[in-house]
């Protein structure tokens, strides 16, 4: 299944290109410049497309150059934040891609508690400047995803249950639409857009930067994951099912099947080996968070516990080196209600059939401040599921991607009877039904008709794509 990607790609016009040119301050890059090879590979290795031209732009004026050059000259257009869609909808064979990758300004206002950031930020980026004053916005889980694309989805990550999904946190957005033109979406201004922005992802216009409410965390949390053998996961999840349903909002944890990999925090003799983790982010105070995980740390007879007081930004950089740009990538994903005794079942008896060494395979729970708000008030769909897997496979290069790939879409039929919907964000290229599925039929039909306001040529269409009337 395919997105049209194809469909509209179009030679490029020199003249075009060349007043293009002349109006950009950012760099244009096309097939014969010395780092065109660097800036049209995205962080999924499986992704190999060769843009006609990528404008990297420095500032709002250049997006909108390059749309204006896009809407000229007709050509297919992929716009790239931080260039970690899983499917690799930022670049696009024979098109253009507007890259905000150069678009790094961030300006924290510790008195309002706010904080301004550009659509090129990476999350690492901003936890540095906001972390500066004890504050953050609430995200992803790994540092070198882009702010934008994570945001635009609805963002899940450490903190969600204590200060909900990153659009929970979203005060406002600057947007250049399909026509050019530069318009600001929050509660009181283009409200309609507002909304849409909240997880209807990049359909409506390119974000050129993000207004956010900042929380305070840290800067030390008690965080960190505990490992079991794998052939233990049957009772340690069952066990993790039960002590989750008290946790408090300032627990959020996240289970992961995975061989133990070669990192310093583990001692030689368990690298390679099969085992299940929790790993955890206490979002209060450290003798709380003790007494809190306690019970999690004296279940069965864990192999390593390494949840400990940590620097929040630390702890951000946890998947980091697991989840490296390069490697092949494949995902299927769904929400679940619970883990209930079949769910487990299922997911470990999968889970010990996978091959590859690389896969990180987490199950993210959900729940607390993301429940609290209501269905109709962001686009995104999953407020109420229990937990969301991310059914990841990986492999260092094509060989052997084949296998994880079925080994990921046999562990995701599997829990079919239990689906109960997808975060957009974790979706493939899985065509129009899914996207549909995603966001449940009545918001699929407000997403239309917003994106026939502000998008009625599908101009920005390589997305989870909801086509306009
Ligand atoms: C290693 C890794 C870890 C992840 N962890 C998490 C996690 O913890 N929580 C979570 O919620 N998600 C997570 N994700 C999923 C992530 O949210 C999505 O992949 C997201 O799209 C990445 O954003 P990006 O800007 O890096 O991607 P890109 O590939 O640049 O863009 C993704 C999509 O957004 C569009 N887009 C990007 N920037 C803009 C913009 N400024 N305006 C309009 N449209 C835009 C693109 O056109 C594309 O369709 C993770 C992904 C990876 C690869």
């Amino acid at each position: 299944m395919t997105l049209d990607t194809q469909v509209q790609a179009a030679p490029l016009d020199e003249a075009a290109v060349a007043e293009l040119r002349h109006a950009f301050r950012g760099e244009l890059i096309s097939p014969d410049h010395p780092a065109y090879d660097e800036h049209r590979a995205v962080w999924n290795g499986s992704i190999d497309r060769r843009p006609a031209l990528i404008a990297r732009c420095s500032g709002v004026a250049d997006v909108i150059a390059a749309v204006q050059f896009a809407r000229r000259s007709g050509i297919l257009v992929a716009v790239r934040g931080g260039g970690h869609s899983f499917p690799g909808l930022s670049v696009c064979d024979d098109g253009l891609v507007i890259d905000l990758g150069l678009m790094k300004g961030i300006r924290v206002d510790p008195d309002r508690r706010t904080v301004r950031a550009q659509a090129g930020v990476r999350l690492g980026e901003l936890d540095h400047e906001t972390q500066a004053f004890g504050l953050a916005v609430p995200a992803g889980i790994v540092t070198h995803t882009g702010l934008a694309g994570l945001t635009l989805g609805g963002g899940i990550g450490w903190l969600l249950r204590k200060y909900g999904l990153t659009i929970d946190n979203l005060l406002a957005a600057d947007l250049v639409t399909a026509s050019g033109e530069l318009v600001r979406a929050s509660a009181t201004e283009n409200a309609d857009l507002f909304w849409g922005l909240r997880g209807g992802g990049g359909n409506f216009g390119i974000v050129t930067e993000f207004e956010f409410r900042l929380n305070p965390v840290g800067p030390t949390v008690l965080a960190g994951p505990i490992f079991w053998p794998m052939e233990d996961s049957p009772r340690v999840l069952r066990f993790y099912r039960d002590w989750i349903a008290d946790a408090p909002d300032e627990l959020t944890t996240i289970v992961v099947h995975r061989y133990a990999p070669p990192l310093p925090i583990i001692p030689p003799e368990m690298h390679g080996r099969k085992v299940v983790s929790v790993a955890v982010c206490y979002a209060g105070s450290l003798e709380d968070g003790e007494r809190v995980v306690r019970p999690l740390r004296e279940f069965g007879s864990p192999l390593l516990d390494v949840c400990r007081p940590s620097s929040f930004a630390g702890h951000q950089a946890l998947f980091d080196a697991s989840l490296p740009s390069g490697y092949w990538y494949y995902f299927r994903s769904c929400d679940v209600e619970r883990l209930s005794d079949e769910v487990i079942d299922i997911t470990v008896d999968h889970a010990l059939r996978m091959k590859s060494v690389i896969n990180t395979f987490p199950i993210f729970q959900l729940g607390g401040a993301v429940a609290r708000v209501g269905d109709d008030e962001t686009v995104f769909n999953s407020r109420q599921a229990g937990h969301t897997f991310n059914i990841n496979a990986t492999t260092a290069t094509a060989e052997g991607f084949d296998d994880e790939r079925e080994w990921s879409r046999g562990l995701w039929s599997a829990l079919a009877p239990y689906h109960t919907g997808v975060y957009v964000n974790f979706l493939m290229e899985e065509g129009e039904e899914r996207v549909r599925q995603a966001y449940g039929p009545a918001k699929y039909d407000r997403l239309k008709a917003l994106k026939t306001k502000y998008d009625p040529g599908n101009m920005f269409r390589l997305n989870q794509n909801i086509r306009p009337d």
